[in-house]
């Protein structure tokens, strides 16, 4: 169980990336946000990113703070959202393996503590943010529309969910701010 809650609880889960309270992960030290794209600012597959997404990532530079784009889609669909928001991007990113998470603090000289991720998925976003000991910030999925992997993710992230449930961690849909 416990191994359950090291690899999969979230340090917060937030309705959505917009209501994330940036200042509370500022006051923490978090100097870059690592910020999934499919469901978690736009629809999966949506290439524009609408006035939501767009300030999003303004509030975080205004916030005093990067935001990377990291994703587990394809090259064109990544660079043409990103590009878009003048942010910087990761595709095909295998999460949740350590990999392109290692390259961008390579890359970019950030230290584990003051990195978060931001993401709508357990199996991907949480587990890799959590394996690299980064502040991991757990959305609500923004659409029901998923492609056919994560529809799969989705009934083991039930699975989690409903183990979380019962030891009284978290309920799937009841958003807290800091959980531990
Ligand atoms: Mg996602």
């Amino acid at each position: 169980m416990k191994l359950l809650e090291k690899f999969f609880l979230p340090d917060t889960y937030a309705e959505n990336v917009f209501s994330v309270d940036l200042d509370a992960l500022k006051e923490k030290g978090i100097q870059l946000i690592l910020c999934d794209i499919d469901n978690t600012l736009v629809a999966h597959d949506d290439p524009h990113p609408d006035h939501r997404a767009r300030a999003f990532i303004e509030k975080v530079r205004k916030a005093g703070m990067e935001c990377f784009l990291i994703s587990n889609n394809r090259k064109k669909r990544v660079s043409g959202f990103a590009e878009k928001c003048g942010a910087k991007y990761y595709y095909s990113s295998l999460k949740p393996l350590k990999r392109q998470y290692k390259r961008i603090l390579r890359e970019h000289g950030f230290k584990i503590e003051e990195v978060a991720v931001i993401g709508d998925q357990l199996l991907t976003d949480i587990f890799g943010g959590k394996r690299m000991k980064f502040y991991t910030v757990l959305t609500a999925p923004l659409y029901t529309k998923d492609i056919f992997y994560t529809k799969i993710n989705r009934l083991a992230e039930k699975v989690i969910y409903l183990m979380f449930e019962k030891q009284g961690k978290i309920r799937q849909g009841e958003y807290y701010g800091e959980i531990l």
